[in-house]
């Protein structure tokens, strides 16, 4: 990871401000998918087709978060070919998360100002804030001198130059035209645009929120990240965020084989289809030392 100087001026702290598009945009996903499905369900029932696209879509775009965006691009804990980030970077514009350029240049900050007023997502501020809150009521500056890996990658910085294109075409479009195709137009709007992108949505959230808030901290007792199964559980492995933090370089974050981490199973399965390579792992001598200074 790229060594950053620490000064106010390279990262101002947000500033306060209602960030109406993006307000409207989750009022719609959470209002329409929440309360739409089980409507939708009472009224037109289901078909296996629209169960088939909607699960798809959300191991997919979820994985595409945890397994690209932050494994991949944030941290590169391993190593992959074309096919794959071009994978990883279209589900994951389908989540609205915002680029892989820009997600990583944020959670590279997460990483270096954990707990400060420069921690875009700082806990310390709560729960909400740290949940949601910091997204829909503050405009954040970002600098993006600190992906400069990233940034020599074409087809990174054709996602974050196009990112409206590929989100839209990725999470709307594409999706939508299969609900014609299928038959099911409405359903796959409400369950897999819809409901889909707010489970995604919050999955990733709670990375930020929970695992910040809930659990133990084997490893490092001076930050805030935890440990915890039903955080892990919530987030596709990366509960065990204080593991994270503290060896944010390890392509693995529940390190134990019980310790559920589908972020992991995935990179490592790809890795024996030749899809990934280089995985990066935190020598046990050096866990084990940190378990017992913590
Ligand atoms: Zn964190
Ligand atoms: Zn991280």
């Amino acid at each position: 990871m790229a060594k950053i100087k620490s000064t106010r001026g390279l990262y101002p702290i947000p500033e306060h401000q209602i960030r109406w598009v993006g307000i409207i945009f989750f009022i719609i996903i959470h209002g329409v998918g929440l309360i739409g499905t089980p409507l939708y369900i009472w009224h037109y029932g289901v078909t296996k087709a629209e169960w088939f696209l909607l699960s798809v879509y959300f191991v997919c775009t979820s994985l595409a978060i945890t397994v690209g965006y932050h494994r991949l691009f944030s941290h590169v804990t391993y190593k992959t070919n074309t096919l794959f980030r071009f994978l990883l970077l279209f589900f994951g514009a389908a989540t609205f998360e915002q680029s892989a350029l820009k997600w990583s240049s944020q959670h590279r900050q997460h990483h270096q100002f954990t707990d400060t007023p420069q921690d875009p997502y700082d806990i310390s501020k709560g729960f909400w804030y740290a949940h949601v809150g910091w997204i829909l009521f503050y405009k954040h500056r970002v600098n993006y001198d600190n992906v400069p890996d990233l940034k020599s990658s074409k087809l990174v910085m054709h996602q974050h130059h196009w990112y409206s294109i590929w989100s839209v075409g990725a999470g709307m479009i594409i999706p939508m035209a299969i609900g014609f195709w299928m038959g099911h137009p409405l359903g796959v709007y409400i369950m897999t645009i819809c409901l889909r992108m707010a489970l995604v949505a919050n999955s990733a959230f709670f990375i930020n929120s929970y695992a910040h808030m809930v659990g133990s901290r084997p490893y490092d007792k001076t930050i805030s990240a935890r440990d915890h199964w039903l955080g892990a559980f919530l987030t596709n492995g990366e509960g065990y965020h204080n593991f994270h933090h503290k060896f944010p370089n390890d392509y693995r974050n529940g390190i134990r084989w019980y310790q559920w981490d589908p972020s992991k199973w995935v990179i490592f399965i790809g890795s024996k289809l030749n899809l990934a390579h280089d995985l990066k792992r935190t020598p046990n001598s050096m866990i084990l030392a940190a378990r017992t200074a913590a």
